[in-house]
């Protein structure tokens, strides 16, 4: 028997114009947490969508117990006992807690001897007991839409719990749960591993890395960088290797002198009494302005009401002194302000359009002739314009 639950030896992937893995490792021992570290775009997602059947490696081989397996889509990943929680979740929103969680897998029944047809029965007495499992208190009949995106994300990994697996991806599952949610994620975590179950965890948060790992991976641009235990790591040690460079300091000085008030926010106020209330602030030319708060904060609840997608009950916008009125995104743009939105696949894009409609649909008026016909040339050439950058 092999001492690995799981290993994926000498994986190579690449995209159009991008080598995403360039001759990748991971071993995975059973009992333990596994975490994988990179700056975005390192390779882990791609890494775990390749063990997961979601990807097909151009080259590279996956052992269970020490025998070769091939894993060509996710059904035979889960039939293999491999489950995982995605980065960009895709739940069904009109659908049922218990519907999500059995989607692809509903638990079947005969009808009159003759029909196959969905045992819903047992299909919701089944998701009861795995909500209950990972502690999460939801009614299985609930639609998922109902739910915010962090208790979306409890679904999502009690449906990964209920696959009964050996072999639990977690890929960035902490970034949208509040500080409890993460806490009740690392008790199912700790109860899975004393279950045996290898679990690869993908985060960019040290703290949440150095307290529930066993092992770290670190990846940089598609190459693997080398494993290490991780009670013998420090949070300089991994950026360090992350990064492939001594970081002397972590935050440079900044030598921007900000100009002038360019930009102010008073008072502002939510319609929704439970929301923002009475904010305030003002950007200077120059100036980036972050906004802190933990999940559930309104932060992001503040900056789409500012770009007229919620509505104000009170509140003023003034743009160089002078006050402008936004009663939607489109007065916004009109007035010289762009948001790039949380998040970007549900809201930001269009996925069926292309990437020259997308990149030109907050400026569509610039490419109209004769006010009517989109000017596709135009297009065109903004993109490559923006591709030069
Ligand atoms: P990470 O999860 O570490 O942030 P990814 O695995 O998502 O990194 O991406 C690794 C590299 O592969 C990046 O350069 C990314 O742009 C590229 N990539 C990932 N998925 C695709 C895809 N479906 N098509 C083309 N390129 C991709
Ligand atoms: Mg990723």
């Amino acid at each position: 028997m092999s001492e690995y639950v799981l290993e994926m030896k000498d994986v190579y992937k690449a995209f159009p114009g991008v080598v995403a893995l360039n001759h990748v490792q991971l071993q995975l021992k059973p009992g333990t947490v596994h975490a994988l570290m990179g700056e975005n775009g390192a390779g882990k997602s791609t890494l775990m969508k390749c063990m997961f059947g979601i990807y097909t490696m151009d080259e590279g081989q996956i052992y269970i117990d020490g025998e070769k397996v091939e894993i060509h889509n996710p059904s035979e990943a889960l039939e293999k006992g491999i489950a995982m929680v995605h980065q960009e979740l895709q739940p069904i929103p009109a659908r049922t807690i218990g519907e999500n969680i059995y989607l692809g897998r509903y638990p079947l029944k005969k009808f009159l001897g003759l029909f196959t047809i969905v045992d819903h029965d047992k299909m919701y007495a089944d998701a009861k007991k795995v909500l209950e499992e990972v502690k999460m208190d939801f009614d299985p009949k609930q639609k998922l839409g109902e739910l915010s995106v962090s208790q979306m994300q409890s679904v999502e990994i009690a449906k990964a719990v209920s696959a009964n697996c050996r072999v639990l991806i977690l890929d960035e599952p902490t970034s949208s749960l509040t500080q409890n949610e993460v806490e009740a994620l690392f008790r199912i975590v700790e109860d899975l591993k004393a279950k045996g179950v290898a679990i690869v965890y993908i985060s960019h948060k040290m703290d949440e890395i150095l307290r529930i790992s066993d092992e770290v991976t670190i990846m940089r641009d598609g190459q693997y960088i080398g494993t290490w235990p991780a009670k013998e790591l420090t949070t300089d040690f991994i950026i360090t290797k992350m990064v492939g460079r001594e970081l002397t300091n972590l935050y440079p000085p900044t030598d921007n002198v900000p100009g002038e008030v360019v930009f102010e926010v008073e008072d502002f106020t939510s319609i929704n009494p439970r929301s923002f209330r009475n904010i305030s602030f003002n950007v200077r030319k120059g100036e980036i302005l972050g906004v802190a708060g933990l999940v559930g904060a309104q932060r992001t609840e503040l900056m789409e009401g500012i770009f007229g997608i919620r509505s104000k009950s009170k509140g003023v916008v003034k743009f160089k002194g002078k006050e402008i009125d936004i009663k939607q995104p489109k007065d916004a743009i009109d007035n010289g302000i762009a948001m790039l939105t949380e998040d970007r696949r549900g809201t930001g894009i269009m996925g069926v359009l292309s990437v020259a409609d997308n990149i030109s649909i907050a400026s569509l008026n610039q490419y109209v002739d004769h006010g009517i016909v989109l000017n596709h040339k135009k297009i065109e050439e903004l993109v490559r314009l923006i591709k030069k950058r």
